[in-house]
């Protein structure tokens, strides 16, 4: 169903790129980021814009290739591939990059990345306790120091206050858009989720994003209920980043037949669990917050099994499919435990894509998915 609200969203994003070329000519500073661990509100404390940088294209794979290990995963050769292509318009308009040690492959290639950008890299710990949180604290204390430094401003706590707030307003209306997927049915499909946290994230106005993210969710809420749609398999889609240009999977398992109605991954429900307590010390609850994300990376990793039983239940979900990118160790190793949570705890199918960002394995995974949808059925 179209919604009037999403058009007017998807017009105004059309003009990304446009609007932080505007932002950066008025005397904006830019700062690319990769991971979600890296904190969006050090960035705008700073004054500056935070943009996301992920590769989500097959393009720039090819060319990566050259300097990069085929094995890779293709997230972290596409981030790459548009740095060597200079293809990227975030990426050459970022003052600086804030990167983070998270998986062997991406930490090794901003060592690479560093000869095209300035990088920060922050050393991840990968464990979450609170020795390891207040270790994180002091690499986000060395951030607000570098960007200072970088940028001549000072990043007083009222500030980090500030940004803490507009986040957590930005968050909480993305929240009030993807949570009306917990319907049935849905008023979204996975591409409508998909599209729309991918755009948000290179939205450079925060104020203005908020309000169209409001007006999608009002316009949806009180016209969902009159439309009457067949119901179809509802899946929570779990796993590695996903974007417009690495779509391939949402997308065939809509085109199969399922609805996605969330998507439990950096892109996007993992952005709206990180809402901030605005009364405590910004830093502190930033390095606490922001650590405690439930990425593979992380050993242990037992958030992820508490967001996944969540999620599965407030959404009503018919079954969980885990996407691994090729190359990716920490995810492809971690979906035997998955599985065995989805099937054994939340007594709930279960299936695992590996694949990568190419089409050559469309037809196989649509046979596949087919079979599964099938058996769900
Ligand atoms: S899945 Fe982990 S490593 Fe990949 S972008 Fe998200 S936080 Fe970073
Ligand atoms: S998908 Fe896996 S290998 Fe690729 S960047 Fe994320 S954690 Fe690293």
């Amino acid at each position: 169903m179209p919604f009037k609200s999403l058009e007017t969203f998807n017009t105004v994003t059309d003009r990304n790129v446009l609007a932080l070329q505007e932002a950066k000519a008025a005397g904006r500073k830019v700062v690319g980021q990769y991971c979600i661990y890296s904190p969006l509100e050090i960035a705008l404390a700073a004054g500056a814009i935070p943009v996301s940088l992920c590769g989500t294209k097959n393009d720039s794979i090819a060319i990566a290739e050259s300097m990069l290990p085929r094995s890779l995963c293709p997230l972290v050769k596409s981030s790459f591939g548009f740095a060597l292509q200079d293809s990227c318009p975030y990426l050459a308009a970022s003052d600086i990059v804030v990167a983070d040690a998270t998986c062997d492959g991406k930490k090794k290639m901003y060592e690479l990345l560093n000869d095209y950008k300035p990088v920060v890299l922050l050393q991840l710990p990968q464990i979450q306790n609170e020795d390891a949180a207040l270790y994180w604290r002091g690499q986000f204390a060395g951030l607000v120091a570098r960007l200072e430094k970088e940028f001549s401003v000072s990043i007083s706590r009222e500030k980090l206050l500030d940004a803490v707030r507009l986040t957590n307003r930005l968050r909480r209306a993305l929240k009030g858009v993807l949570d009306l997927a917990r319907r049935k049915p849905s008023p979204l499909s996975g591409m409508d989720i998909l599209s729309l946290c991918f755009r948000a994230s290179f939205m450079p106005d925060y104020e203005q994003c908020i309000a169209l993210l409001d007006d999608i969710a009002r316009e949806i809420a009180n016209a969902a209920s009159a439309e009457a749609q067949t119901e179809c398999p509802r899946i929570l889609l779990t796993g590695v980043p996903t974007g417009m240009g690495s779509h391939k999977v949402v997308q065939l398992l809509e085109t199969c037949g399922a609805r996605v109605v969330c998507i439990d991954n950096c892109t996007c429900y993992k952005k709206v669990l990180l809402q901030m307590d605005e009364t405590r010390d910004p830093l502190s609850e930033l390095a606490d917050r922001y650590l405690a994300t439930h990425c593979s990376v992380m050993s242990p990793n037992p958030h992820r099994y508490e967001v996944l039983e969540a999620l599965a239940r407030d959404f009503q979900v018919d079954a969980v499919v885990d996407l691994t990118w090729q190359g990716c160790q920490t995810y492809d190793v971690e979906s035997w435990s998955v599985k065995k949570f989805v099937r054994e705890k939340l007594s709930l199918p279960f299936l695992q894509i590996v694949t990568d960002y190419s089409e050559t394995d469309t037809e196989q995974l649509k046979v596949r998915i087919e079979a599964f949808l099938e058996m769900l059925a």
